[in-house]
């Protein structure tokens, strides 16, 4: 088995193993290697790291050598949970459009509706951790964002 450092024309790198260099040109040929990160197939070896050919008895050091390969890829989502996000993005999207930004005051307000204050609505705001646990506690449902948002009070 052969490893390349491969990259696409979005710039992306990723590495893939390939039966033989000739398996990589072959697949390459057949518009079979693509980008796990965007889905180009306009893929290359990446520059900067030749290839080399892994063999049987080259294989003592290549472990450790890969686990760092590894980490410095660990920013890269597959595609399915990349798509998964966007989904969840957009959903989140739609739902604080029909939802009033309530900043600080989000604990408060939340417990007013649930008191019956206030007249139900969806709300998002700022709580910390302690205030979520405490919410929860009285039977309020909050859920975090999931996608980082920033509050309007704070873009510039
Ligand atoms: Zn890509």
């Amino acid at each position: 088995m052969i490893v390349f450092d491969l990259s696409c024309d979005g710039g992306h790198r990723f590495e893939a193993w390939f039966r033989s260099s000739s398996a990589f040109e072959e697949q390459g040929r057949q518009g079979l290697l693509v980008c796990p990160h965007c889905g180009s197939s306009e893929v290359a070896k990446a520059p900067m790291a030749p290839a080399v050919p892994v063999k049987g008895n080259a294989r003592a050091d290549a472990p450790a050598k890969r686990e760092q390969e590894t980490t410095s890829q660990g920013g890269a989502l597959p595609p399915a949970i990349r798509e998964a996000m966007q989904k969840l993005a957009r959903l989140q999207a739609e739902t604080i459009k029909q939802s009033t930004y309530v900043g600080d005051r989000f604990a408060e307000e939340s417990r007013a509706m649930h008191y019956g204050e206030k007249d139900k609505a969806l709300i998002h705001g700022k709580a910390d951790a302690k205030e979520a646990r405490d919410l929860l506690e009285e039977g309020i449902t909050v859920a975090p964002l999931l996608i980082p948002f920033t509050p309007p009070d704070e873009t510039n």
